[in-house]
């Protein structure tokens, strides 16, 4: 006797919804505040989490031709998508080892330090061919590119290795763009323009989705952004410019009606203050559902506010539903916890982090859905 239904599978207890139209009119209008120069996506990390194989042909329709990855490996998953027109470019760099895997497919390498630099300029002289290459400056992120020191040693000690090799352009990452007003953002940018004066011409490009909407000065010649395709808000003491992308629903699995000073969940965290109902939602933090978000916020279900309570659990949590009239909810209902009502943003707010964590943290068991309107 079979253990499984005759269909072999059951219904999803949770549905992650993306929107290819809303992703592609995203593309467009940060293309349209970009003024019409090149546009590329970020698309590292499986489009943060929403998934590139769906993701990256919707931007290559609309006009997308360079797409940024973090890893060599995840743009050999690419490879298969771009086959007719786009490049992949890699932001970690170019690893020792790797040199051929880049040449060989065509991937452009960010340039992160001079033993970098003279690698590719050495292989492009062995290939006798000019691959192109961006060169990652460092203003001030401490994290990736060259340091102003290395800069200056390029220019004045090294300068032929910058010959060897087609310059894809010269880039920096801001900090702080996120916050308005930030000087830091000012403080990098000055840098950049300062170290480019003493570089061979070549396309530039400081933003990412938030430097984009802070200041037109900051657009130059290219843009990289990732988190506002995705529906992110990149100013986020303002109304959202971007369209939202992502709904996450997820099922009540149970009601139950507890008495006052009971608790709910793992550790015994909260305790009810009145006769609860509370409900169990088919979503834990091995869905990216944080345990940062325990007791930490409220959702809106049928339209009433309702406060999260007790510690998230690996595949449920809980909803005090006490305000919603009784019989409205049943369990098998799809309950929305991204959506409308609440954005990645909030929710990344929550849980004391940032929706980008929210976004990538989305686990593989949701049952994802690609829709067109
Ligand atoms: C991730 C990343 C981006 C994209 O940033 P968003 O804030 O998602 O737009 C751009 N450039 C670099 C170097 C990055 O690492």
């Amino acid at each position: 006797m079979s253990v499984l239904p005759a269909s072999g599978r059951a219904a999803d207890c949770a549905q992650l919804e993306i929107n290819l139209k809303a992703i592609a009119e995203n593309y467009q209008r940060i293309k349209r505040h970009y003024q019409g120069r090149t546009c590329a996506a970020v698309v590292k990390a499986d489009a943060y989490g929403l998934g590139a194989q769906a993701i990256v042909p919707v931007l290559k329709k609309q006009g997308c031709r360079l797409f940024f990855v973090a890893q060599a490996n995840e743009a050999a998953d690419l490879f298969p998508l771009l086959r007719g027109g786009g490049r992949i470019a890699v932001l970690n760099g170019l690893m020792p080892g790797d040199e051929e895997f880049f040449i060989e497919n065509d991937v452009i390498p960010v340039l992160n330090d001079l033993g970098q630099i003279e690698r590719w300029s050495n292989l492009c002289r062995k290939y006798e061919r000019p691959a192109p290459a961006f060169i990652h400056l460092d203003t001030g992120m401490n994290r990736l590119g060259l340091s102003p020191r290395d800069m200056e040693e390029l220019v004045d000690r090294n300068s032929s290795l910058l010959y060897g090799f087609e310059k894809a352009g010269y880039m920096t990452h801001p900090a702080s763009a996120d916050i308005p007003d930030d000087p830091f953002t000012r403080t990098q940018f000055d840098l950049f323009m300062k170290s480019y004066r003493r570089l061979p011409p070549a396309p530039r490009g400081f933003c990412n989705s938030s430097a984009i909407f802070r200041n037109p000065e900051y657009h130059l010649e290219f843009c990289r952004p990732g988190y506002a395709l995705w529906g992110g808000n990149p100013t986020p003491e303002k109304e959202n410019p971007m369209r939202a992308v992502v709904t996450l629903k997820a099922r009540i699995l149970q009601l139950r009606q507890i008495d006052t000073g009971e608790s709910v969940g793992y550790g015994a965290s909260w305790h009810a203050g009145r006769p609860s109902r509370i409900a169990t939602i088919a979503a834990g933090y091995a869905d990216g559902w944080l345990r940062s978000l325990s007791n930490a916020g409220k959702l809106r279900i049928s339209g009433v506010t309702t406060p999260m309570v007790g510690r998230v659990s690996m595949d449920a949590f809980g909803i005090d539903v006490t305000d919603i009239p009784e019989g409205k909810l049943s369990p098998g209902d799809m309950i929305s916890l991204i959506g409308k009502d609440t954005t990645i943003d909030d929710i990344g707010v929550m849980a004391g982090s940032i929706g980008y964590e929210i976004l990538t943290s989305l686990g593989q068991r949701y049952q994802r859905v690609y829709t067109e309107n």
